[in-house]
């Protein structure tokens, strides 16, 4: 390793392993990390590549913020407790400012959440940056994506579609007031991990998954592995007003349901009064239910259907 690696690591990403059960942290050839008796791991990695997952004009430390955000947000998922990250960073240069933010946005949000930093690599390229999350829960109690039934209720946190909202204003398909594509902008930069939420819904939900790829793509998953299918009421989408603002304007709900990057989590569970009354401190919405048949179909409150014609961002579609 050349001097100025090991200076870099040791400037920016070492001495952010402060929990217990870290035995090594960043600094030696792997870490050794404690798992508890009766828990399990929960193990989820994301790669950002610049003009992909985030805007090329995105600030540093927004980039090091959503990076460890988006596998936060997998792990609420699951119900998991976040525990510890390793981060593989490549960047094109040293710059320290830019460093600087980028460990700040990550660290920060990582003892928000009580994560240890315990390792990574880190090498020059042109700008990508991956990182795996660990966490835990108690054995069994993993939230999947497979078990919806029939008559289940469909609920999201949070707002849908601001997300894709402000991309789409930043990419100039929408032209948007700058004062609203700025608050919009907040929440594609910095979603919120449902850390919260998932670890709530735990022994209450029957499938949870969070929402990255857009609301149908992503409930799609739930209802393909649960063999089931869902209904969906467009006017029960839990909505921001400026989203809400532009529905009424354009009457265009995919925003709501194929943008995505929200992050926010969509979950099913059986519906009864323990969970209603934590679905409200959880500041949950209900979408609509799981049905028998196996597809996704969305109504207006007066019953008229709404054909979406798209699905979800997708990698590879041509
Ligand atoms: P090796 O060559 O043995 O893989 P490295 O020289 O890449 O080790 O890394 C030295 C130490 O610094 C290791 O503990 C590694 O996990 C850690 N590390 C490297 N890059 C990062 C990073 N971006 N964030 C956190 N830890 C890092
Ligand atoms: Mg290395």
């Amino acid at each position: 390793m050349s001097f100025s690696e090991f200076d870099l690591i040791e400037r920016f990403f070492s001495g952010h392993a402060n929990r217990d059960d870290v035995v090594i942290g960043v600094g030696d050839d792997a870490a050794v990390l404690n798992v508890p008796t009766g828990q399990q791991l929960v193990v989820t990695t994301d790669t950002l590549i610049e003009g992909v997952h985030f805007p090329i004009e995105t600030s540093a430390e927004h980039i090091g913020y959503k990076s460890l955000a988006v596998s936060l947000s997998d792990l609420a998922a699951m119900g998991a407790e976040p525990a510890w990250a390793t981060l593989s960073l490549a960047i094109p240069a040293y710059d320290e400012a830019w460093l600087t933010g980028f460990s700040h946005g990550f660290l920060e949000l990582a003892k928000t959440h009580n994560v240890a930093l315990v390792g990574g690599d880190t090498v020059s390229g042109p700008l990508s940056i991956t990182v795996q999350l660990h966490g835990l829960v108690p054995d069994g109690q993993a939230i999947r994506r497979d078990g919806a039934s029939k008559g289940d209720l469909v609920y999201v946190t949070g707002t849908l579609g601001d997300a894709g909202l402000a991309l789409a204003g930043l990419q100039n398909r929408l032209n948007l007031d700058p004062v609203i594509l700025k608050r919009l902008r907040q929440r594609l930069d910095c979603p919120t991990p449902r850390i919260e939420a998932g670890l709530a819904l735990r022994g209450l939900a029957s499938a949870c998954i969070d929402v990255s790829d857009g609301l149908l793509s992503d409930l799609g998953h739930i209802t393909n592995k649960s063999g089931v299918g869902a209904d969906i009421i467009l006017e029960q989408l839990p909505l921001s007003v400026d989203t809400e603002q532009y529905i009424a304007n354009s009457g265009d709900w995919n925003i709501a349901l194929v943008a995505g990057d929200d992050y926010e989590l969509c979950f099913t569970a059986p519906a009864n009064n323990k969970i209603e009354s934590l679905l409200k401190s959880l500041g949950c919405t209900c979408i609509g239910k799981i049905t028998q048949q196996a597809k996704i179909r969305c109504f207006h409150t007066d019953g008229s259907l709404y054909e979406s014609g798209k699905t979800g961002f997708d990698h590879f579609a041509v």
